[in-house]
C-alpha cells in the first residue's frame, strides 16, 4: 500500500480536487490511503473565526463562517452535480450548523481555549475529507471516509498534540486494513486527531504531512507521497528566490534538517515515522504530476555540490542572558535551560561565552514571562524580528573552508549568531528578518550556480 497526502492548494477548488482524483486513479491498484488537508486558507479562516468569537464578536465570526460555507457548497456542487449534491447538502449543512453553534457558544463565554480552538480548526479537514470522498466515489473510485479522530490518538496538548503511537498504530491497522483488503480507498482528514477520551485535538499547523507519515508507518507503506503546489523540495523556497531548482534525491537526515529550519514544504515531524520504518517519502506537484518530484531516502547518493538546500525560518527571537555573577558555568546553564523548559520554549541555536549565553526561540508569546523568570538569575535582553538561515548538505562533513565561503557570500549582512550542528550537516546563522531575501539570493548564487545533474534538475 501507499499513502498519498494532498495539501491545501491541491484540494482548494473543484478543479484541484478533480486533479487529485485523477492522480489517485493512477495508483488505485497499489492500494492507496488518501490523507487530505483543509481547502487552502480554510484553517486560517477558522482560526480567525474562533478569535473573533473569543473576543465576543459573534457576528464577525458568523459572517466569515458563512463565506466559508458558501465556498464549500459551491465546490461540492461543481464536483457532484445537482443530483448527488442535493442528498449530500444536508450532511454539509449539519457540519456548518455545528460550527456556527460552537462559535456562538465561544462568543457567549467570550473565551477561546486551546481545546475549543482545536474543535473549531478540525472543521477544515472534516469538511474537505467529506467532500473529497463523495467526489472520488462519483468518479468511480471506491472511496471510504474514515474519521481520523477515531484512529489517531494523542495526548491532550491542544493545538500541538503528540501522538500516542501504540494506540494509534493499532487503531489505524484495525480500521484501514479491512478497507484496503476490499480494495476500498480510505480517505482521512490530516491534522486532526483525538485524545483517548474522544476530545478533538490537532497535531500542529501544517501537520497533515505528519498524519500521512503516521499512517504510512503504521501500515508499513511502500511509499509516502506528499502532493503539493511545487515540483518537489527545492534548493530554497521558490517564493524567496526564483532561481530555486528541484532536488531529485535527498537523504532523510538532510530533508529533516531543512523542514525543521523552515522549509515549509514538509512539516518538521514528517520524517520521523518514515525514518523508523525506512519508508521513502516523495514530494510531488499535483499541478504537474508528470514531474518526478523529490525522493527522500535513507542514504542520498554522492553529490558534487557542498549543499543540498538553504532554508530560512522567520519570527525568531534572540534571548541574551548575561550572568550577574558567574555561578559556575554548569549551574548557570542548567538554570537557564530549566527556565526555557518551564516555559515550553524550544531552543534552536545557542552560543555561549564565559559570562553570557545567547539562545534563539520561536515561541514569541512565552518570551516576556520567560525573561521575567530568567531575570531572577541574570540580566536578560531579548530582540525579535530575527531569522535563522540554515545551509544543509552531507558534504559539509569534513569539508574545510566552507564557513569562510558562506560569510564572504553574505558580505556586509550582519550575522548575530553562528552554529554548526552536531550532526555536521548544517551550517546555521541568525540575521535580521529583513535581510533574509538578500542573504538567500546571495548564498544561492554562490553555492547553486553549478548543479550536479544527478542530484538537481
Ligand atoms: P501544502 O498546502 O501542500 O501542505 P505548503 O504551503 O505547506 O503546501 O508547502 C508548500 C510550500 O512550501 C511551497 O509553495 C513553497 O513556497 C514552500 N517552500 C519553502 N521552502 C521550500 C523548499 N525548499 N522547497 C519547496 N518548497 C518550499
Ligand atoms: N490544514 C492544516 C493547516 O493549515 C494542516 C495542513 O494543511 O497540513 O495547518
Ligand atoms: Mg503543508
Amino acid at each position: 500500500m501507499l499513502v498519498m497526502k494532498f495539501g491545501g492548494t491541491s484540494v482548494e477548488s473543484a478543479a484541484a480536487i478533480n486533479r487529485a482524483a485523477e492522480i489517485v486513479r493512477t495508483r488505485v491498484s497499489q492500494n492507496p490511503v488518501v490523507i487530505v488537508s483543509a481547502m487552502a486558507k480554510v484553517t486560517d479562516q477558522l482560526l480567525t473565526m474562533g478569535q473573533h468569537a473569543g473576543l465576543g464578536q459573534r457576528d464577525r465570526a458568523l459572517e466569515l463562517s458563512r463565506s466559508v460555507r458558501e465556498r464549500h457548497y459551491t465546490t461540492a456542487g461543481e464536483l457532484l452535480g445537482t443530483g448527488i449534491f442535493t442528498q449530500f447538502h444536508t450532511e454539509l449543512e449539519a457540519e456548518f450548523d455545528a460550527l456556527d453553534e460552537l462559535l456562538r457558544g465561544i462568543a457567549a463565554v467570550g473565551e477561546l481555549t486551546p481545546r475549543t480552538t482545536d474543535n473549531v480548526l478540525s472543521f477544515g479537514e472534516r469538511l474537505s475529507s467529506k467532500i473529497i470522498t463523495q467526489a472520488f466515489s462519483a468518479r468511480d473510485i471506491h472511496s471510504h471516509l474514515v474519521d481520523a479522530r477515531e484512529c489517531i490518538i494523542t495526548d491532550a496538548t491542544h493545538t500541538r498534540a503528540v501522538p500516542l503511537f501504540d494506540e494509534t498504530n493499532a487503531r489505524l491497522k484495525n480500521r484501514l486494513n479491512p478497507l484496503l483488503h476490499r480494495s476500498h480507498v480510505p480517505v482521512m482528514g490530516g491534522f486532526i486527531a483525538s485524545t483517548r477520551d474522544g476530545i478533538t485535538t490537532t497535531i500542529g499547523r501544517g501537520g497533515s504531512d505528519f498524519s500521512a507519515a503516521i499512517v504510512g508507518a503504521a501500515l508499513d507503506a511502500e511509499r509516502i507521497e506528499i502532493w503539493t503546489d511545487v515540483d518537489g523540495m527545492m534548493t530554497t523556497d521558490p517564493g524567496l528566490c526564483s532561481d530555486a531548482r528541484r532536488i531529485k534525491v535527498i537523504s532523510f537526515e538532510e530533508a529533516a534538517e531543512l523542514a525543521y529550519f523552515g522549509a515549509k514544504v514538509l512539516h518538521p515531524a514528517t520524517l520521523l515515522p518514515a525514518i523508523q520504518k525506512n519508508i521513502p517519502v516523495y514530494v510531488l506537484n499535483s499541478r504537474n504530476p508528470k514531474c518526478e518530484g523529490t525522493r527522500i531516502i535513507s542514504q542520498s547518493p554522492s553529490c558534487r555540490n557542498t549543499f543540498k538546500a538553504i532554508a530560512a525560518k522567520k519570527r525568531i527571537t534572540i534571548v541574551d542572558v548575561v550572568a550577574a555573577r558567574m555561578l559556575g558555568a554548569h549551574g548557570f546553564l542548567r538554570a537557564i535551560f530549566e527556565a526555557f523548559d518551564r516555559h515550553r520554549c524550544a531552543v534552536d541555536v545557542v552560543s555561549t561565552s564565559e559570562v553570557s549565553v545567547s539562545l534563539t526561540v520561536d515561541s514569541n508569546e512565552a518570551i516576556p514571562k520567560l525573561a521575567a523568570d530568567l531575570a531572577k538569575i541574570a540580566d536578560v535582553k531579548y530582540e525579535g524580528r530575527k531569522a535563522i538561515v540554515c545551509l544543509v548538505g552531507e558534504n559539509l562533513r569534513g569539508t574545510p573552508g566552507i564557513a569562510a565561503r558562506v560569510f564572504t557570500a553574505l558580505g556586509e549582512i550582519n550575522v548575530r549568531m553562528i552554529s554548526q550542528g552536531a550532526s555536521e550537516i548544517n551550517l546555521t546563522f541568525v540575521i535580521n528578518e529583513d535581510d533574509v531575501p538578500e542573504a538567500v539570493r546571495r548564498l544561492h548564487a554562490a553555492f547553486f550556480s553549478e548543479l550536479d545533474p544527478d542530484v538537481f534538475e
